[in-house]
């Protein structure tokens, strides 16, 4: 099919400066010899500069985990498109379950720091995904459906074509709860639907997504032999360099 698998690893609000230098060293000692897997960090924002610096010779790409939509101006404790793109990140999540839990992130917001990074030529790494109430009440696929619509309102295939979807059942995320790989391919599989109902067969079978929720090295290989599954966001198991770098070289496991 022809997508390069793409593992992310998501540090979430973990590590200090000092801590995030010391762990993009050793992943860039583990991940020397790794061929077609892209992989790529999002470190907090107060430690984007020091680990872009020790990118630069690698090919771990830069991720943030967020950003906010105007390129400047008074917005208190925000950081803008601009920002990031000058640190050197090449991606940017959006709409995390965490955001839309803790911090009101809508569809709408979504919707607007999506534009905002394809305009500044960041990658969003789009997270969707259910509750275990709208799971266990059978609302799973009205509620991807929904934040599809959403969050990609008034964007072309074209304008898309850089985006990463990230299917994260809420319920799964940092509970050691996964979900297995049949339930997350039948997820999967219909992202890829509807994406060939708003765009193209040939646009949708190009976009990549990724599953996130309690991935581990254990589930890694079991998850990424599905069809649709085309990579992995992290949190947990980014943190430490024995399990992220498995996880990375899930295809030797
Ligand atoms: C995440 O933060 O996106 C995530 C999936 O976390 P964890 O792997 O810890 O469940």
């Amino acid at each position: 099919m022809g997508r390069t698998p793409f593992i992310a690893g998501n540090w979430k609000m973990n590590k200090t400066v000092a801590e995030a230098v010391e762990l993009i060293k050793e992943l860039k000692a583990s991940f020397s010899g790794v061929q077609g897997v892209e992989v790529a960090v999002a470190p907090p924002f107060t430690a984007l500069y020091a680990v872009s610096k020790e990118l630069k010779d690698s090919s771990i790409c830069l991720a943030a985990q967020n950003l906010f939509w105007e390129e400047k101006g008074a917005f208190t404790g925000e950081i803008s498109p601009l920002m990031l793109k000058g640190l050197g990140c090449h991606y940017v999540i959006i709409g995390h379950s965490e955001r839309r839990q803790y911090f009101g992130e809508t569809d709408g917001t979504v919707n607007r720091k999506i534009k905002a990074a394809m305009t500044h030529g960041l990658k969003p790494i789009f997270c969707i995904g259910e509750t275990l109430n709208e799971r266990e009440g059978g609302k799973t696929f009205s509620v991807i459906e929904r934040q599809i619509e959403g969050g990609l309102e008034n964007l072309g295939a074209k304008e898309i074509e850089p985006l990463v979807i990230a299917y994260e059942p809420v319920w799964a995320i940092g509970t050691g709860k996964t979900a297995t790989p049949q339930e997350a391919e039948e997820v999967h599989r219909f992202i890829r639907e509807k994406f060939v109902k708003m765009y193209s067969r040939p646009f949708a079978e190009s976009i990549r997504i990724q599953y996130g929720g309690s991935v581990t090295p254990e589930n890694v290989k079991g998850l990424m032999s599905q069809e649709d599954i085309d990579g992995a966001l992290v949190g947990g198991a980014s943190l430490k360099q024995e399990t992220f770098s498995k996880i990375v070289r899930f295809k030797e496991i």
